[in-house]
């Protein structure tokens, strides 16, 4: 006979069993569990060790609410941020932990993550990524952990000196990018990038910003609490730059290939041939063709023929000085405008790209996952110049496309200048 008692117990343990959790890589598991179990560990040692007075708990009470009512005033922004982010994504609750690890127990500290990422969870995040504790579990996890090992400072330093406070910046950024670093390269190692795992400058930048505002945060609790109110706006506009940032970016770049989308290539060139006209000076324009693509496609899958593109889209962007506009145009189409450069300049430059495309070896997978390396994948281009070839952007590139064409004719893997025609060809 099954007991009401068993049934329940069964009941748990499915219900556990059906954990999106487990769906998880078995080392991301893993490291997750184990950081779980670290943190669990040192709360306990601490709640038997350090006790707690009354100023610790009106100190908690202030971070707390304060972190509460940031959360409401940014939600909007949060999720915003959170649905656009492309790496990890970087929160606010490092001003609060901060603060926490360097004026509280161990115990505080862990209560203040839990509340605050629960809080960030039910509140900010909720409709982004549904179905998923167990992420904002981690994220809670690293947060702490990383306050945890910054409050280890005050083990060494007699008062919260500007060392001590700026050494415990430190701590929590580096633990913290090596933690989050951490769960999203396991999460995913196959496809990680330094990038996708650390976050981009803009993201880094955000974290040691707020990092700055939570060590000040600590003078401040130390003298006059309830001005640490004012940190507040300081915050949302942090934030809200920060999304402004990403949603200029996604507005003018190819999200694939990161290159500029091909609108905002028009308008930087033409602002370029504005400026040549105002300064009677001159550029070199190419355009970029990949021969054969649709055979990548077709033999390999889309999947592959997207890792050509952004291998192809690195060279040109490395071939190219960092103020030349590198657009992609269209599937496989590239484009780029080299400011003050001859037509014999820009067709030495557009030979270096024809010579790397055709040395690249792209290591992907097909549609069905087989690991493929991709060579002998060539490009043809088309250069054209302003003046020579037309006195507006829309003449160059024309005179670059009719020049694609003859290369393409010419046999294809060449460069042909505008005017020239085959004969020029460089093959
Ligand atoms: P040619 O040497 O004459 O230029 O031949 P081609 O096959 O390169 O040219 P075509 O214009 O016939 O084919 C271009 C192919 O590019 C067809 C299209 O499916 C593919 N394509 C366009 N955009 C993308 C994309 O974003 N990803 C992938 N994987 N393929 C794309
Ligand atoms: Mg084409
Ligand atoms: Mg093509």
């Amino acid at each position: 006979m099954v007991t009401s008692g068993e049934r329940s117990g069964q009941g748990v343990i499915s219900g556990v069993a059906g954990w999106a959790l487990w769906r998880r890589p078995p080392r991301w598991i893993a490291v997750t569990l184990a950081a779980i179990a670290v943190l669990a560990g040192w709360t306990a040692v601490a709640t038997v060790t350090t006790p707690i007075t009354l100023k610790h708990l009106g100190i908690l009470g202030l971070l707390a609410g304060l972190a509460l009512a940031q959360t409401e005033v940014s939600r909007r922004i949060e999720r915003q941020r959170r649905i656009l982010s492309a790496g990890p994504h970087m929160n606010m609750t490092s001003v609060w932990l901060l603060p926490a690890a360097l004026l509280l127990p161990t115990q505080l500290v862990t209560l203040l993550g839990v509340t605050l990422y629960v809080g960030l969870a039910l509140r900010s995040w909720s409709g982004t990524r549904p179905g998923q504790p167990h992420r904002v579990a981690a994220n809670a996890t690293s947060a702490t952990l990383s306050a945890c090992s910054a409050g280890l400072v005050t083990l060494y330093s007699d008062g919260l000196s500007v060392l001590a406070v700026s050494i415990a910046v430190l701590v929590y950024f580096v633990v913290n990018a090596a933690l989050t670093g951490l769960g999203l390269y396991l999460a995913n190692p196959e496809e990680a990038t330094a990038e996708s795992c650390l976050g981009g400058m803009d993201d880094n930048l955000l974290e040691l910003s707020t990092l700055c505002v939570g060590g000040l945060l600590v003078l401040v609790l130390g003298h006059e609490p309830l001005l640490s109110v004012l940190v507040i706006l300081p915050l949302y506009v942090l934030q809200r730059s920060v999304l402004i940032k990403r949603l200029e970016e996604l507005a003018t770049t190819d999200q694939k290939t990161q290159l500029l989308n091909a609108t905002t290539w028009q308008d930087g060139a033409q602002r370029e041939i504005s400026r040549a006209e105002r300064e009677n000076g001159s550029f070199g324009a190419m355009m970029i063709d990949l021969d054969h693509f649709k055979r990548i496609n077709d033999t390999y899958g889309h999947l592959a023929g997207d890792d050509v593109l952004k291998a192809v889209a690195a060279v040109v962007k490395q071939e190219t000085r960092a103020h030349d506009l590198v657009g992609r145009f269209g599937g496989e189409e590239f484009v780029a405008l080299l400011p003050a450069t001859s037509k014999e300049d820009a067709i030495v430059t557009a030979e270096r790209i024809r010579q790397r495309v055709s040395e690249l070896v792209i290591s992907t997978r097909t549609n069905e996952g087989e690991a493929v390396d991709i060579q002998r994948q060539t490009a043809s281009i088309g250069v054209a110049a302003y003046p020579l070839d037309g006195s507006s952007i829309e003449e160059v590139m024309a005179s670059a496309d009719a020049a694609v064409y003859a290369a393409k004719h010419g046999g294809r893997n060449r460069v042909v200048g505008s005017v020239a025609l085959p004969e020029m060809a460089v093959a």
